[in-house]
């Protein structure tokens, strides 16, 4: 998982790196990253960042994260 931030946007949002499973159940190939957990339009990336604490992420990309990492515990 990495943080995406959006040109414009104040919010970081998640997205899934090659080799992992997203919620929706599609494995990323190499070389490429998902689109947003909220679906936001990926157009106008300005950097990617790691190691964030988790809050500082949209909102949106945070429920969609816990609502899957919860359905991975359940398994
Ligand atoms: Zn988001």
């Amino acid at each position: 998982m990495k943080y995406l931030q959006v040109r414009g946007g104040q919010k970081l949002h998640l997205v899934m790196e090659a080799g992992e499973e997203t919620p929706a159940g599609d494995i990323i190939r190499r070389g490429y990253i998902s689109n947003p957990l909220c679906n936001r339009p990926m157009g106008d990336i300005i950097r990617m960042t790691i190691n964030l604490p988790l809050a500082n992420a949209c909102k949106n990309c945070q429920r969609v994260y816990r609502a899957w990492q919860r359905r991975q515990d359940g398994e």
